[in-house]
């Protein structure tokens, strides 16, 4: 059996995530700021680098898979801790235990989003995500939108993933990532409760062609699959579990 990390594993996708690797038999290390085997703020700098040391710790010899799946909604306050964890928390954590993955000749899978799109890649705030800049990004998103913040943070991290795939593959490492829809977690319940995405949220979840927001389970059963040997020759792919809204938004583009 394997040995997986995770970030973001204490509720929500992510804690669906590690339930079923567990159930599979494997030893899963997770990592959030509320609960797990390792307490870190991956927001912060020092945050990273104690969840990467941990890790490293309990996996010193490599791990099969890591999913930096903790993020934050676009109702988070101050808007650049989105930015702070789920761009540059996502970077740190993925370099940080990268040589542990090669070392298994695992697989790491990135958490987008199907809202990443939405986005332009040539928005100043993705281009000071990619550009590695985190004082740029969190300054220009404050003075910005939620919406640009996560989605801007998924758009640039998607892009990130894809630019380094080449590179992480020459090591022996498959690197993806999946883009859920709106899936029933405290993250969406967060954004359901704001007074103003809340109902651009609902409407939108009423529009997508399968009808509705997808559970946990729909979003992992995919991720477990990508993670697996199964999955061994998907490099550098967007998987969409969104119920069709990107094909709906953009049919044309693939
Ligand atoms: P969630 O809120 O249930 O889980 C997020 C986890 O991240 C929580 O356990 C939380 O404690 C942790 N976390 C937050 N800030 C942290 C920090 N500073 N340091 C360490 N851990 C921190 O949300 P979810 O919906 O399960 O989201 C999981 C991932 O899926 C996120 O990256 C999210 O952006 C992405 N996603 C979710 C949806 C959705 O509709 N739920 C859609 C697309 C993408």
């Amino acid at each position: 059996m394997g040995i997986y990390a995770l970030t973001g594993g204490a509720t929500g996708i992510g804690a669906e995530l590690r339930r079923q690797l567990l159930n599979e038999g494997h030893n899963v290390i997770s990592v959030d700021i509320q609960e797990g085997d390792i307490i870190a703020d991956l927001s912060t700098p020092d945050g990273r680098q104690l969840a990467i040391d941990e890790v490293r710790a309990r996996a010193p010899d490599g791990l099969d898979g890591f999913i930096p799946c903790a993020g934050l909604p676009p109702v988070a306050k101050p808007l650049s801790l989105v930015t702070q964890v789920n761009y540059f928390g996502v970077v740190a954590t993925v370099e940080g235990l990268r040589d542990l993955v090669a070392m298994k000749r695992g697989s790491i899978l990135i958490v987008t989003s199907n809202s990443a799109p939405m986005i332009d890649t040539e928005d100043v705030y993705v281009q000071a995500c990619l550009a590695g800049d985190e004082a740029t990004a969190c300054a220009d998103i404050e003075a910005r939108d939620g919406h640009t913040a996560y989605a801007g943070s998924k758009r640039a991290i998607a892009i990130w993933m894809r630019r380094n795939v080449v590179d992480y593959a020459a090591s022996g490492v498959r690197l993806n990532a999946i883009a859920p829809g709106a899936t029933l977690t405290p993250l969406t319940e967060r954004v359901m409760a704001d007074p103003e995405l809340g109902q651009i949220m609902r409407d939108f979840a009423d529009n997508v062609p399968s009808g509705g927001t997808a559970q946990p389970d729909q979003i992992a059963n995919v991720m477990r699959f990508m993670l697996g040997p199964e999955a061994s020759f998907i490099y550098g792919a967007v998987f969409f579990v969104d119920g069709g809204s990107d094909a709906m938004l953009r049919s044309d583009e693939f």
